[in-house]
């Protein structure tokens, strides 16, 4: 893992939660995308070397709307940059983590994206990422 690429945090309200964001970390964010494939509407914000990812549900059956039912806003996830994510995923799955995804899928900020399921993780949605290029 090359570093936490970014940080993804569950809320309800983009609206509410991109300003509030952006006072507390003193800057605009900096893109904003809808990730159709996982039903989310995401806004990043850089934070020196690594980002974070505010995820809002875009519709009633996304795995962020019944994450936010569960256990609403906060902390979803924490995402680990890697060199080759088809590598990590074979050597992750050789020690036993189970992969929500069996091949990686396209995400936000022009990523290749594949997460390890929470109950191998210590309860943990970890996510890795890969720049496409
Ligand atoms: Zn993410």
């Amino acid at each position: 893992m090359l570093k936490i690429e970014h940080l993804g945090i569950a809320v309800k309200d983009l609206e509410v939660s991109v300003p509030l964001f952006e006072k507390i970390l003193n800057t605009t964010c900096y893109k904003t995308e809808i990730v159709a494939s996982e039903g989310v509407n995401t806004a990043f914000f850089r934070t020196g070397d690594s980002k974070i990812e505010l995820l809002e549900s875009a519709n009633p059956d996304s795995a962020i709307a019944k994450y936010l039912e569960k256990k609403g806003e906060g902390i979803h996830h924490i995402a680990f940059e890697v060199q080759d994510i088809y590598e990590e995923m074979k050597r992750l799955q050789s020690l036993g983590f189970e992969l929500i995804h069996k091949e990686p899928k396209s995400g936000a900020d022009n990523k290749m994206i594949c997460f390890l399921h929470p109950k191998t993780t210590n309860g943990v949605l970890i996510e890795l990422c890969q720049e496409i290029k």
